[in-house]
């Protein structure tokens, strides 16, 4: 295996290595669809995808875990956490003990979550598909919270040669840019599918060596932080120019580039450059972008002035020409220039094409709607996928076609089925309460989560808004534990107020009624954690701001695993209103955008409320001491929720892709410029 791995991958230092490549092993697995997934880019005659992302969030602690014979340095070793709650007397006495490998810090939220989880089911559907990114040497940031500070970033290390998994290759690309040139190494990763059948390979760009000066050393070293327009501009082309470098360099023959976000929409120019006038249209065929934004705000703009300290002459007028900003023609506006130049455009759910339309209508002609997904294998829980072996004589092959989860419908008078359901759920539930030992959580108390980034739009607090009603229904209902989580963005003020007030409401509500109200917020949200919360709480909580929510992937995660929504009418949630998955509240956005200005906190926190004491009411009535009451609604809910699951994943989204923007213009077709 050596010798064609050798001659296929180009392993910088393979010796080191070699303890773990070896046998037909790649740290712990089958190497074999490693050799033919390479050899299918490698092929000339092949359809090959190139997917392009700023971030990818794969976590071996939850799906694909490699094995490793050499030691794995410390700081890529998760220990332990701190737990900010309104029982502070534990808090400053314990901690949650994680033990895990980090996540590959290259994410910072769904955006990531969701590039990982398309690497995988395009895996799972063994097609040949090749991930582009970049390598953060610092990551994105380690998140504590210093009491009536809120959020305060820390730096974080990590190191990729001892990481199980990611190997440094010898490859390294050059980018002349104004400055001199750029260095770039590559390092792989590979993606295996759930039967580890089939792999997609991950590359990622890194500028940190002894090649670039200090200065561009620093380029890949933090996801979305920086406060130099230089850096960004320099990121967008390391991604983009250096994506398409690195599939050249490593021979793979692409028929298709899928721009995950318009960060990526450098590596249209760079193909432009080697493309004859007369061919462009045939290139614009070959680009497909996926649009998440629906704020305008949120779309890359920078000065074409930057942009020359930077760029060549050549590469400007091609900018110029396919990137313009609309409003301003002394910017460039990479969303702009990725709808220029993509034939194929998509929104990230039917609400969001809508959104989509309404803000680029010169385009409405190409943009699609495809709804994101969650990839089944990684986010179902262990109890949860046992249940749905055991009943596979009804619900069929759901690992193989996610879709068969519909099925569970038929199981709905099924007595011994929602028993075992329950039971199910309980099982995940313990492993929250095992977590979170200290501070004592019970399994038989209505539970519910919030947790994703710390945005404005998202509306992070809104459960605390009015605490005493919330305190006032635990008393009158039922007790509630309540679990809070996510990161704001550090120069995100709002969102770090954000966490400083829920901080402060925390401890406002303090010990004195914890028999009632427990709330914990949990330190350094990551994909760990998100699938506890999403696999074991009963309720979810998505409380966007309608209709800034593109998509949202958490819910999936949760409905999959049978916790029940409880959601503004936004995104992903649209489409999933009629098939009562749990409660709906708030404001319903009309066809306008309106404004992300006005929150709504007071009407919305109210509706919110209401909605929950109905949902707790309907707990307490099912859970009859830790047995569900077998006629109870909540139940059906639970179902409606799995069956909903068959389609919001990301192989049917993969499928999607493959049917409406993978595939060629089957007339001629005029490459838009305006
Ligand atoms: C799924 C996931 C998200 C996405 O959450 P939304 O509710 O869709 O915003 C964010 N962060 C992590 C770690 C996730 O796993």
């Amino acid at each position: 295996m050596k010798d064609e791995f050798d001659s296929i991958i180009n392993i910088e230092n393979y010796e080191k290595y070699s303890q773990d490549i070896k046998d037909g092993k790649f740290f712990g697995i089958e190497s074999a669809p490693i050799i033919e997934a390479e050899k299918k880019l490698l092929s000339k005659d092949g359809k090959s995808i190139a997917y392009f992302s700023m971030e990818y969030g794969l976590a071996p602690s939850i799906y694909n875990s490699f094995q490793t014979n050499r030691p794995i340095d410390k700081s890529n070793i998760l220990a332990s956490n701190t737990v900010f709650s309104n029982m502070g007397y534990i808090d400053s006495f314990f901690e949650i003990k994680v033990n895990k490998l980090l996540d590959i810090p290259i994410y910072s939220g769904g955006l990531g979550v969701l590039a990982g989880d398309t690497l995988k089911s395009s895996a799972d559907l063994g097609i040949s598909l090749v991930g582009i990114g970049i390598l953060w040497n610092k990551g994105y940031f380690k998140q504590s919270f210093w009491f009536k500070y809120g959020q305060v970033p820390e730096e974080m290390k990590w190191d990729p040669y001892t990481y199980p998994g990611l190997i440094p290759l010898n490859d390294i690309i050059k980018i002349d840019i104004k400055d001199g040139t750029l260095f770039l190494k590559l390092w792989k990763y590979y993606v295996y599918s759930y039967d580890r059948k089939n792999v997609v390979p991950l590359i990622l760009l890194d500028a940190n060596i002894p090649q670039n000066d200090g200065r561009k050393r620093s380029l890949t070293d933090q996801l979305y932080r920086s406060d130099e327009v230089l850096i960004k501009i320099y990121q967008r082309i390391i991604l983009g120019t250096g994506g398409v470098k690195a599939l050249e360099e490593l021979g793979y023959s692409i028929d298709t580039y899928h721009l995950n976000e318009g960060h990526a929409a450098m590596a249209f120019i760079q193909c432009a450059k080697n493309t004859p006038a007369d061919e462009m249209d045939i290139l614009s065929s070959k680009f497909a972008y996926t649009c998440h934004t629906p704020v305008v705000a949120g779309h890359d703009r920078f000065l074409i002035k930057d942009f020359e300290n930077v760029l060549s002459k050549d590469e400007i007028s091609l900018l110029k020409k396919y990137g313009l900003d609309k409003s301003n023609p002394n910017f460039v506006n990479l969303t702009t220039l990725a709808l220029n130049s993509s034939f194929n455009v998509n929104a990230v759910s039917k609400k969001h094409c809508e959104v989509t339309k309404a803000q680029f209508p010169s385009y409405i002609d190409k943009i699609k709607a495809i709804t994101n997904g969650v990839h089944t294998h990684t986010w179902v829980s262990k109890s949860l996928a046992q249940l749905f072996d055991n009943y596979k004589e009804i619900i069929g092959d759901w690992r193989r076609d996610p879709e068969k989860l519909k099925n569970i419908n038929l199981l709905k008078n099924n007595e011994q089925f929602i028993n075992d359901l329950w039971q199910a759920h309980q099982q995940n539930k313990r492993i929250l309460v095992e977590l979170l030992e200290k501070w004592r959580l019970k399994e038989d108390v209505f539970t519910i989560a919030w947790a994703r980034r710390i945005a404005g739009y998202k509306r992070p607090g809104l459960l605390l808004y009015n605490y005493e009603n919330l305190i006032e229904l635990a008393k009158r209902i039922g007790p509630i534990q309540v679990i809070f989580a996510g990161k704001a963005h550090p120069n995100d003020d709002i969102g770090s107020t954000y966490i400083n007030e829920m901080l402060d409401k925390i401890d406002k509500i303090g010990s004195k009624e914890e028999d009632y109200i427990k709330i914990i917020m949990l330190e350094n949200y990551d994909t760990y954690y998100a699938k506890i919360l999403t696999n074991s709480v009963d309720v979810w909580l998505n409380n966007p701001l309608p209709p800034f929510e593109a998509s949202g992937t958490s819910g999936m995660k949760a409905i999959l695993n049978g916790v029940i929504q409880l959601s503004t009418l936004d995104g992903w949630v649209v489409e999933a209103e009629d098939k009562n998955i749990g409660k709906i509240f708030g404001f319903r956005a009309g066809s306008d955008i309106g404004s992300e200005a006005n929150l709504r906190l007071k009407e919305d926190s109210d509706a919110l409320y209401k909605a929950l004491e109905e949902l707790m009411s309907l707990y307490y009535q099912t859970n009859q001491n830790g047995k569900p009451s077998l006629k109870s609604k909540w139940l059906d809910i639970m179902i409606n929720c799995i069956a909903a699951s068959s389609f919001f994943n990301t192989q049917r989204m993969v499928l999607d892709y493959q049917n409406f923007i993978w595939q060629k213009p089957t007339k001629t077709y005029q490459l838009n410029t305006k």
